[in-house]
């Protein structure tokens, strides 16, 4: 029991999950599933006018999106709660007054201040970092002289950040601290607490930070941060999940794509690369695409569905073995889940294409030449995409044309894109029917 790993998240409800957020909250996952350990949700909601019980969810419902279950949280309970700060005000006021008891923090109005020995060290070994130096010394302030004591109740009777996290990872059992490296710099102030309250301090692993491309910290700047805004660009979670685990980690032998599975059963904190690492949009897609191409057809129209619907494209018809079809010609295309809805949509219905194409472009010469052509190509109906591009082939050669200025209005007229898998699979898919009808709307048949 007491070797148990426990681990935790914990969010200030103050905004979405964003990509930081998740990316600590998915090392910290990582490490209990390994271990077999527990993964406990905490939240930090002492900044009373920053925090919402709105941005409580919205974080958690991130967390769910990405499949980071939890063992004990605000939510589901557990041994060591409440799990939000805002509900262990008693207990923090109970460390703060043994402080006080033992003459180790005073009070100045209603806040209570602990107060900062010199000449101790409060260095602390980073399981990624190693061994961090520092002396409370360092506490001093440069310029008055004055030691700088650490606030650990303040006048509102909130207690503050560096205090309340180390009485909660004492109290909760945290074996393994794992965050981001913006909080190195808090860390000797909670080393000091712990040896002030006498506890055993758990183990300390800072994550790298996460840099844009220009190699500066990430931020709205370099686009999306809040990992909704992933989802809704039709990023799937486990491509997050994936993409996410490669900032600063990476299972052996360099395998870039990769399932939460794998990742559980090769995660290693000794393994954290301390280098910071860049958010890479081309790999996420990479990652995407990887992903959605390897997801069943049924899992993937669940996927699709809600954006053909939100594009107005009625996808209620479509029998899974069409789907089926459908996906496989569109292999390797669409970044994302959004894109592979825009790009196939003419697969699902006409009314984009008709949007998108008026075929005003044609000369009379030219529209001549395709009714000639389609009236022959239809009446043949060649049962392949090959013999439909040899027909294509032989025809233009009798009739002087260019096989491109056959293909290219065709594929303008059955899926109002430049750009489309080949077209005469994209006419095998769609079927003779659903062709006629298509050019007939164009007056070539
Ligand atoms: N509430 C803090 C934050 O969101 C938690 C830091 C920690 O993990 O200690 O940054």
């Amino acid at each position: 029991m007491t070797n148990e790993v426990r681990v935790r998240f914990a969010p200030s409800p103050t905004g979405a999950l964003h990509i930081g957020g998740a990316h600590t909250a998915l090392f910290n996952w990582l490490w209990a599933r390994h271990t077999g350990g527990k993964f406990i949700l905490r939240i930090e909601d002492t900044d009373r006018v920053r925090s919402t019980a709105e941005y409580e969810q919205t974080i958690m419902d991130g967390m769910r999106w990405l499949d980071l279950d939890w063992d004990e949280g605000p939510d589901v309970g557990g041994d060591y709660g409440p799990y939000r700060q805002t509900e262990r005000l008693d207990l923090y006021n109970k460390y703060a007054q043994q402080l006080l008891d033992e003459g180790k923090a005073y009070k100045d109005g209603n806040a209570i201040i602990y107060k900062v020995p010199l000449g101790l060290d409060i260095g602390f070994d980073d399981e990624v970092y190693g061994h961090i130096d520092y002396k409370s010394d360092a506490l001093v302030d440069g310029r008055t002289g004055v030691m700088k004591d650490i606030v650990l109740i303040k006048s509102d009777g909130f207690p503050t950040y560096n205090y309340a996290v180390v009485i909660d990872d004492h109290l909760m059992n945290i074996t393994h601290v794992i965050r981001g490296e913006d909080h190195i710099s808090n860390t000797p102030k909670q080393v000091l607490l712990y040896k002030a309250l006498g506890w055993e301090m758990p183990k300390f692993a800072h994550l790298p930070m996460i840099l844009g491309k220009d190699k500066k910290k990430l931020s709205k700047r370099h686009g999306a941060t809040s990992v909704y805004e992933y989802r809704d660009m039709g990023y799937l979670p486990s491509s997050i999940f994936n993409f996410l685990a490669l900032l600063g980690w990476a299972p052996k032998g360099n395998v870039e794509i990769f399932d939460r599975d794998l990742a559980v059963k090769e995660y290693q904190l000794c393994d954290i690369n301390r280098k910071s690492s860049v958010f890479d949009f081309d790999k996420l897609n990479y990652i995407n695409q990887s992903h959605i191409t390897e997801m069943p057809a049924e899992e993937k129209f669940e996927l699709i569905r809600p954006f053909w619907e939100g594009m107005g494209v009625d996808c209620s018809k479509l029998s899974m073995d069409y789907l089926t079809k459908v996906f496989a010609i569109m292999a390797g295309r669409g970044k994302t889940i959004k894109e592979l809805a825009e790009f196939s949509d003419y697969l699902v219905t006409f009314a984009p294409v008709a949007a998108r194409y008026d075929a005003s472009d044609l000369t009379e010469e030219h529209r001549a030449m395709l009714k000639a052509f389609c009236g022959e190509f239809m009446a043949a109906r060649p049962a392949t995409p090959e013999a439909m591009l040899a027909f294509a082939r032989e025809w233009g050669e009798k009739h002087d044309a260019k096989l491109k200025d056959i293909a290219m209005p065709l594929r303008w007229m059955l899926t109002g894109y430049k750009v489309s898998p080949g077209i005469f699979e994209v006419i095998e898919l769609l079927g003779f029917d659903e062709v006629t009808s298509r050019l007939k709307h164009y007056g070539l048949l």
